[in-house]
């Protein structure tokens, strides 16, 4: 006999739901098979309302247009029969008609043998005529009369009723999405309102504890939500009529209510966050309870997006992306942008690709398909495509990027100069004038406003100053800014370019320690004097920085063979120590001193670390590096960096 298991403890029913990961391909053919097909809703809109919807019933012509036989231009409307022998040398005569033909105007009289009737364009045919004769072609003969010199065919500049839409034809057809042109026709026609597809009512919830919306105060430990927002957006952008319900909090019943009420009043719910493994993720839990046939698919064979969450509830579709804003939307362009589409009887998105080569190997994991998100930059031989290197935790990975590639399941990497296939997030692509890829720092953008302002575009790819030499080496950038320290030569940037590479001086960065104002272990002392304090207090705790860094070489210097408490911590950038040493996650760190300001800590100067350029030789006539070069000699820029804090280089422009 067999025994059926017991039923398992909620813990163990979500790692259940995990252990059944779909590829995507699988997961979004369930997705659509439990959705469609089914009946679009019309509702009837009035012309000027309904540019951008589709159709959603054929339109048939309910006149003729014209809906008269009409005239073509300005002149005389004649039976071509009196003209047949008219010529320069036998010119014919005709007497004109006691009325003239606007635009408007319905003919009252017929035009008889020998006879013609002055007509405007557009004006409609008189009876008995069958021809016009341009103005041009015609000269006064005497008393109300004309002569005309060639001879006129049957129907010669004349439009014939339902020449241009003929009534009863089919004028347009469902799904056809309105625009200016097919507004046009059926303005033609009459039509004043016409059925188009119900944009599909879809709520927006988002879910966390840590949540705030934009334009209130951020509290302590918590974000902003950044999904509720994005996703609502995009929801619109792909014919959807988005309610943003707000963010709910990670509380089961809480959750529940609002989720069962979006459900009633929309035709589609779509939820960010809580659908991991973790303690808080319950909407997942929720699902079951809210309709059949429920989940299809938790968990999806993809990078970044895996524990996204499709499922249908009494017919309408249930989504949960995944909380990180790159990989929610990542997965909602890829896996519920056709769905929505379809529901909004709009045609699917068109995939704009292009091919890119990918300078650096892409490490991947293997048995998920792996999107990378990209920034693209014009190389000396055809488009080169940046890894961005944020992860899915970062907006930006998703709002900079130009296009993502796809690394297969069964690949474990991408190898360096792989010529790689690219689908466009945006429409176009925007291949940036000057290309900066190093290290990244606020007086980078006093610098490039000037160029922006100038129309130039300016793509910048923070990548830390190794990642930004190695690139202007292999020449696929213009500019690289660095900050190297050479410990035997005891100075910045020089010794690390090769042929090929000039340096061009940018500024100083005053370096120094980081503290809270007040903190009487710092205040008022010595750098030397702090740094010793700090070590006699076994309470304190310091932040330090990652190995590479110029910052670090100092912090080492000062330490000798210290390592105090927070030694290990080694964020990678001047604001991450800012902000532990603000947040109380630490004591002291060091940092640079725009940025200490910025923060309002306290801060003891220690030594200046050089920010240059490595400026790639072969790209230096290109216009925007000139541009570039200017702007940073410029008055206005210099004056803007020191204003920030910063100290510009003696930096002269020649070229
Ligand atoms: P979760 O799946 O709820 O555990 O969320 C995963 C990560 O995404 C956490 O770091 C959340 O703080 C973050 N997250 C969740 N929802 C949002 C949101 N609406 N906006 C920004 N970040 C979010
Ligand atoms: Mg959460």
């Amino acid at each position: 006999m067999i025994k059926k298991p017991a039923p398992q403890p909620s813990e163990n029913l979500v790692q259940d739901q995990f252990l059944t990961v779909l590829s995507r391909e699988e997961a979004l053919a369930r997705f659509e098979a439990a959705l469609f097909p089914r009946a679009i809703a019309g509702e009837p809109r009035r012309l000027a309302d309904a540019l951008g919807f589709a159709l959603s019933e054929d339109i048939t012509a309910p006149i003729d247009v014209p809906p008269f036989d009409r005239s073509n231009v300005d002149g005389f409307a004649v039976r071509s029969a009196d003209l047949v022998s008219a010529s320069e040398a036998a010119p014919v005569r005709l007497k004109i008609n006691g009325e003239v033909i606007a635009c408007g105007v319905a003919p009252a009289r017929p035009v008889l043998s020998g006879t013609a009737t002055p007509i405007a364009t557009g004006g409609p045919l008189p009876r008995g005529a069958d021809a016009i004769v341009m103005v041009e072609h015609t000269q006064p003969s005497g008393v109300r009369a004309i002569e005309v010199r060639r001879a006129a065919s049957p129907g010669q500049l004349v439009s014939y009723a339902g020449s241009d839409i003929a009534r009863g034809e089919a004028l347009l057809r469902a799904g056809t999405i309105v625009g200016s042109r097919e507004i046009g026709m059926l303005a033609a026609c009459g039509i004043a309102e016409v059925m188009v597809a119900r944009k599909p009512r879809v709520a927006v919830i988002s879910t966390g504890d840590e949540l705030v919306q934009p334009g209130e105060a951020l509290r302590p430990a918590a974000i902003y939500d950044t999904n509720g927002a994005i996703v609502t957006a995009a929801i619109n952008e792909n014919g959807g009529d988005a309610r943003f319900i707000g963010a709910i909090p990670d509380d089961e019943a809480a959750l529940e209510g609002a989720m069962r009420k979006a459900l009633a009043n929309c035709d589609m719910l779509v939820l960010s966050g809580g659908t991991s493994k973790g303690a808080g993720d319950i909407s997942h839990r929720i699902i079951g309870r809210l309709g059949q046939p429920g989940i299809i698919a938790h968990g999806v064979a993809l990078k970044p997006g895996k524990p996204l969450c499709l499922a249908v509830c009494d017919g309408k579709p249930v989504v949960i992306l995944p909380g990180f804003p790159t990989s929610a939307m990542f997965t909602f362009h890829d896996m519920i942008v056709p769905v929505l589409r379809r529901l909004a009887a709009l045609p699917p998105r068109p995939d704009a690709k292009v091919t890119a080569k990918v300078p650096v190997r892409i490490a991947s994991e293997l048995g998920r398909t792996e999107f990378v998100m990209v920034s693209l930059v014009e190389g000396a031989d055809g488009l080169i495509a940046y890894p961005g290197g944020k992860g899915s935790g970062a907006i930006t990975s998703f709002a900079q990027a130009d296009g993502f590639l796809k690394i297969d399941a069964l690949a474990d990497q991408m190898p360096a100069r792989t010529q790689a296939e690219v689908t466009l997030v945006t429409p176009h692509v925007r291949v940036p004038d000057l290309v900066i890829v190093g290290s990244h720092c606020t007086g980078l953008d006093l610098v490039t406003a000037k160029l922006s302002h100038a129309g130039l575009t300016v793509r910048s790819i923070a990548v830390g100053s190794l990642g930004g030499l190695a690139a202007a080496k292999r020449g696929e950038c213009d500019l690289a800014p660095i900050h190297l320290f050479d410990d035997s030569s005891e100075t910045y940037n020089r010794p690390f370019l090769s042929d090929g590479l000039e340096l061009v001086p940018g500024w100083r960065r005053m370096q120094g320690v980081v503290f809270r104002k007040g903190d009487v272990r710092f205040e008022g002392k010595t750098i030397e004097e702090a740094v010793r304090s700090a070590l006699a207090d076994p309470a304190c705790i310091m932040v330090n920085r990652n190995q590479g860094a110029g910052t670090r070489i100092l912090i080492d210097r000062l330490l000798g063979e210290a390592r105090p408490d927070g030694y290990w911590n080694q964020p990678r950038s001047h604001n991450a120590v800012a902000a532990a040493v603000a947040q109380h996650r630490a004591d002291w760190g060091m940092t640079i001193a725009p940025v200490a300001d910025a923060s309002g800590l306290g801060f003891i100067p220690l030594a200046e670390e050089h920010y240059d350029f490595a400026l790639v030789k072969a790209r230096k006539q290109r216009p925007a590096v000139q541009a570039f070069l200017d702007a940073l000699a410029s008055e206005e820029a210099r004056a803007a960096l020191t204003k920030a804090g910063f100290r510009p280089a003696q930096f002269r422009r020649h070229t």
